[in-house]
């Protein structure tokens, strides 16, 4: 493809979820969960949903929040509602995540026929899918989000029944396709790189670059150092591609299992919105709101990344298990 000055959609999408580190004794630790997953409270600051909101809203920037309701069949609305109010307060745009884990651990049984821990909603058929997808639209709206035009799949773990129950639920867009994920078994798509139209639906794909070792990586915040990021969007940019989908997460800036924030992802995600705010002639953050796409464009390949912005990711890995 030759060089454009098409303006590139970037989806900067934030899956926002809790866990509690675990299915024992979930209703004595779900109140800490939420605060770590949500609040992303740690011994030095917290780094959760408001710190990203007001970052976000520093920099002039559009979100899409991907929030996980099913806890709620276990600990009721109020906290689902919270989440709902923050994200709301700062005018960002809400969409459903799904993490089957939880169909389980429900006080009032889902399915009545279903008794043991599903991890992906492919792990159910079709018409079950179509009801959890409902399930969560209604718990969402319950809580104070009223529209939802997205769906993303808990670990991206969807399979081709689930386009057609996101569909069944006049939802306009998937964004579960992920080629570097095992767990993704959407069949019908081969490695796409951009937004494509699928019958009554677009699929949102999560955006992938081969890095400087030829390794296939998706762009999501603890994944890629800052030069890939950056590489990555400017070459996307220059293919006119139609979407740029990033992935992060609620609790991406707190380090694994120790109650510290990442001062290495931090660093990045301001790096992020700084390099967009500055270049936003070239780089608009978009919510899936009336997202519409050009049908016909040329389908592009994925983009090669040079070494060095790999190196660096290597250095700032190992940084990270540092400070
Ligand atoms: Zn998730």
């Amino acid at each position: 493809m030759t060089d454009s000055f098409d303006v590139l959609n970037v989806y900067l999408t934030v899956d926002t979820e809790i866990w509690c580190d675990g299915w024992s004794n979930i209703d004595a630790k779900f109140p800490g969960a939420f605060q770590k997953y949500i609040y992303g409270k740690t011994g030095n600051g917290d780094y959760g949903l408001p710190f990203q909101l007001q970052l976000l809203k520093e920099h002039g920037l559009t979100a899409v929040f991907f929030v996980e309701p099913l806890f709620a069949t276990r600990f009721g609305l109020d906290a689902l509602q919270e989440i709902v109010g923050l994200i709301n307060e700062y005018g960002q745009s809400i969409e459903l995540h799904l993490h089957t884990e939880w169909i389980d651990e429900a006080r009032q049984p889902v399915f009545s026929h279903i008794k043991e821990k599903r991890e992906h909603i492919k792990n159910f058929n079709q018409s079950e899918q179509c009801d959890l997808i409902a399930l969560g639209k209604d718990l969402l709206d319950q809580a104070g989000c009223k529209s939802i035009n997205a769906f993303r799949a808990g670990s991206f773990g969807a399979n081709d029944d689930t386009l057609a129950a996101v569909a069944h639920n006049q939802i306009n867009i998937d964004a579960s396709y992920n080629y570097c994920m095992d767990d993704c078994e959407i069949s019908v798509f081969d490695d796409i790189q951009q937004a494509v139209p699928f019958g009554e639906i677009i699929e949102a794909p999560m955006t992938t670059f081969i890095d400087g070792l030829q390794r296939r990586r998706h762009v999501q915040l603890t994944a890629c150092s800052f030069a890939e990021l950056k590489s990555s969007m400017q070459q996307a940019q220059r293919q006119a591609r139609n979407a740029y989908v990033f992935l992060s997460h609620s609790a991406e800036l707190l380090k694994p299992g120790i109650n510290k924030y990442d001062r290495i992802a931090v660093r990045r995600f301001e790096k992020l919105c700084s390099f967009l705010a500055d270049n936003n002639n070239m780089f608009k953050t978009c919510s899936f709101e009336n997202m519409q796409i050009e049908s016909g464009r040329n389908k592009p390949v994925p983009v090669q990344i040079g070494r060095l912005p790999t190196i660096q990711r290597y250095c700032e890995q190992s940084l990270r298990h540092v400070f």
